[in-house]
């Protein structure tokens, strides 16, 4: 089985990069690729475990960038670790993302009363850069919500006490940044930004045309008709396509890492195309 996009406690996972590998075996995945939030800190730990028992590892990254005002992510894959422009402009992220995450915290003692916000969810995060779902698991830990889905409607998207505008960089820039440092460029998880047909053609349209290589045809769990959707816009655009479950940790049972449906027939394999292991 084949998962090109997954997390792990260098950024929002909830298992370490070894035992997200050993946990990705145990589910029959051959070939992971690890697409840490921002961050490469993971990956070394990960290809250790992964070449000691026989697994693929892929080395990843989930840049977070912008198209317009709207945020996207996009996923390179087998990107040089060492690449210095790379690992200077994700140094840029990580202070983004520092900077936002105390922005974040102050907003949520001060529009909701939530004390201590802020070192409340330093605790939990670990090492990790801070993101929003790091504060989702903070405020439902501290009972403010009952799960994450209610979490981010009450607290952290576009309108509400815990949002937080990040200047990510641009998404085109993210595309060449990955591809300088001898990865592939893939739009993640397309159906997830909640655009309307209209506005989501125009962002694959610009991907392709920005040089991007494939979109996640397949991600997570997608509803019905989603990966065939998405098939015609990628091949519509002459776009690649790529899977993955997106996978964060095991609290959610029902997505386990290789455990998105397979590909649609019609659609051409970034792997097929582009070697990655
Ligand atoms: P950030 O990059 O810090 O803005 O956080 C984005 C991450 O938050 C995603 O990768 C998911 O892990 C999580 N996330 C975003 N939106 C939601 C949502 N509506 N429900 C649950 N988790 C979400
Ligand atoms: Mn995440
Ligand atoms: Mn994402
Ligand atoms: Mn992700």
């Amino acid at each position: 089985m084949i998962d090109l996009h997954s997390h792990s406690t260098a950024s929002d996972g909830s298992l370490a990069p070894a035992d997200l590998v050993a946990f990705a075996r145990q589910c029959k995945v051959e070939k992971l690729a690890l697409t840490d939030h921002d961050t490469l800190s993971g990956l070394d730990e990960a290809s250790r475990a992964a070449n000691q028992i026989g697994l693929t590892l892929v080395r990843g990254v989930e840049i977070s960038a912008l198209w317009g005002r709207q945020t996207v992510h996009v996923v390179g894959l087998g990107i040089d670790p060492h690449n210095p422009p790379l690992r200077q402009a994700l140094a840029g992220a990580e202070k983004t993302r520092r900077d936002r995450a105390r922005a974040i915290g102050q907003r949520l003692e001060e529009r909701a009363g939530i004390e201590n916000a802020y070192s409340r969810t330093c605790e939990l995060a670990g090492d990790a850069p801070i993101g929003r779902a790091h504060y989702a698991r903070m405020l439902v830990q501290y009972g403010y919500a009952r799960d994450n889905k209610q979490v981010f409607k009450r607290y952290m998207v576009r309108g509400k006490p815990g949002y937080v505008a990040a200047n990510w960089m641009a998404m085109d820039g993210a595309i060449t940044l990955i591809q300088q440092s001898g990865g592939v460029a893939v739009l993640a998880h397309p159906a997830r930004y909640a655009l309307t047909a209209t506005k989501l053609r125009g962002l694959v349209g610009d991907f392709a045309e920005s040089g991007g290589n494939a979109i996640e045809v397949v991600s997570g769990r997608p509803r019905p008709g989603e990966p065939e959707h998405l098939a015609r816009l990628a091949n519509d655009h002459e776009l690649l396509a790529s899977t993955g479950s997106d996978f964060h940790g095991p609290d959610k049972p029902w997505l386990k890492p290789g455990g998105s449906p397979a590909l649609p027939a019609n659609c051409r394999p970034l792997w097929e195309v582009h070697p990655l292991w």
